[in-house]
């Protein structure tokens, strides 16, 4: 039998050697549990970073994908196919947004939001020199476009020129953000709850003094929820808690549970003012197959009241969350909302999450500093009981 270390070297010696990874081969999942090819079992508080929202093998969704496959896998975006029909009209319905386009990403979903502010506001002065205020420690992708609007200058550093007209504000601070507004802002971007850059959720009053200014000054709201979005805080998107609404918005990650796929949303007022016939396209974007899966994930959320579950389990995870803090003196304190939570530490945590891998517990860094946590959202109290008392070894043991 070939053992893990051995895959390991051979995946070191093949693949472009762009991620540390954790040494685990993983073979399979089940629920909010994960196995390597040696038979370990793993609780998952990532879920393939905010993905697998439903836990692994739900029987449901596998058997939606698999009646798809025998049927249809891909055509094209110049014709028509019922799942991607579908999907729209169930995304259309639980965002309150009303036009949808599917990628394949959620990079390419940032990328789309960026043509569109820009094209709206180019319709209106014909010029194409308009700027858009992104915020600092912000993360919206890799490509070259959604890495110019990425407040992280690490990520940037090697690969300029960025897209230009980009200006950098401070999240939180809403003064940072209207000293940095001119006549040519199409667009102020950010994540609801900032995900990357250590989860930090959108003050309430920053939320709505943003968008009273975009309002004002007839910018539009783009809102990145590729992270936070799905249910992950506890409304299908973050921003509904919030009493205002974007003008575009982007969602990926557990849009699909697995299966690439993202899109951007945005409002009829938009649609009609921006992208046109012709102004962007996507061979894959929204294929039957990628439509199935967001069609089965939305029906899901809704017969096994997965928001409910959020709600219900992330004050206990909370609860346990805050213990721990104060508990131990590594541990600075929590930052998060509903099942998106994060540790900050006073120091780098990759010896605690590589310790708890070993112990069973999957987590990842939100920065060096920070222990995310962003579990499968079926998890139950008991998972969380499981996945505290593991960190909580890893915390004594650090302390001692
Ligand atoms: C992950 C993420 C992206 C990029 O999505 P990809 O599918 O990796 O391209 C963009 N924005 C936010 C907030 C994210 O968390």
């Amino acid at each position: 039998m070939i053992m893990m270390k051995e895959y390991i070297e051979e995946a070191e010696k093949a693949l472009l050697h762009t991620y540390n990874r954790y040494q685990v081969v993983l073979e399979k999942g089940d629920g909010v549990y994960l196995y390597d090819i040696e038979g370990k079992r793993y609780l998952d508080f990532v879920s393939g970073i905010a993905v697998f929202a439903l836990g692994y093998h739900n029987k449901a969704y596998d058997d939606a994908l698999k009646a798809q496959i025998d049927k249809l896998i891909h055509t094209s975006n110049y014709f028509y196919n019922v799942p991607a029909i579908e999907a729209a009209k169930k995304l259309k319905k639980v965002s309150g947004m009303d036009r949808v386009f599917f990628t394949n990403s959620g990079a390419e979903a940032v990328e789309g939001a960026i043509k569109a502010a820009r094209k709206y506001a180019y319709l209106k002065d014909g010029a194409a020199d308009h700027e858009i205020i992104a915020m600092e420690h912000s993360f919206h992708g890799r490509t070259m476009g959604a890495l110019s609007v990425t407040g992280n200058p690490g990520y940037r550093e090697a690969f300029g020129p960025m897209i230009g007209n980009i200006r950098f504000a401070k999240m939180n601070d809403f003064d940072s953000v209207k000293d940095q507004v001119t006549d040519k802002t199409c667009a102020i971007l950010l994540e609801t709850v900032q995900g990357e850059g250590g989860i930090y959720p959108a003050g309430e009053e920053f939320m709505e003094r943003v968008k009273a200014l975009c309002e004002e000054r007839d910018i539009l709201l783009v809102l990145d929820e590729i992270q936070c979005g799905m249910g992950r805080t506890g409304a299908m998107f973050a921003w509904q808690k919030y009493g205002i609404k974007p003008d575009i918005m982007t969602t990926a990650k557990a849009l699909g549970c697995g299966v690439p796929v993202g899109a951007f949303l945005m409002t009829e007022h938009v649609a009609q003012h921006s992208l046109a016939s012709g102004d962007h396209g996507t061979t894959y974007g929204g294929n039957p197959l990628a439509a199935t899966a967001v069609n089965k994930v939305l029906d899901l959320f809704e017969e096994n009241h997965i928001i409910e579950n959020v709600n219900a389990v992330a004050p206990y995870l909370e609860e346990k969350l805050d213990a721990l803090v104060k508990k131990y003196d590594f541990i600075e304190g929590r930052r998060g909302t509903g099942l998106m939570q994060g540790l900050v530490c006073k120091g780098p945590v990759a010896d605690t999450i590589k310790e708890a891998m070993e112990k069973g517990l999957i987590l990842i860094n939100a920065g060096t500093n920070i222990i995310r946590l962003v579990p499968p959202l079926v998890i139950t109290k008991e998972n969380v009981d499981e996945m505290a008392d593991i960190l909580e070894t890893c915390f004594s043991v650090r302390e001692q």
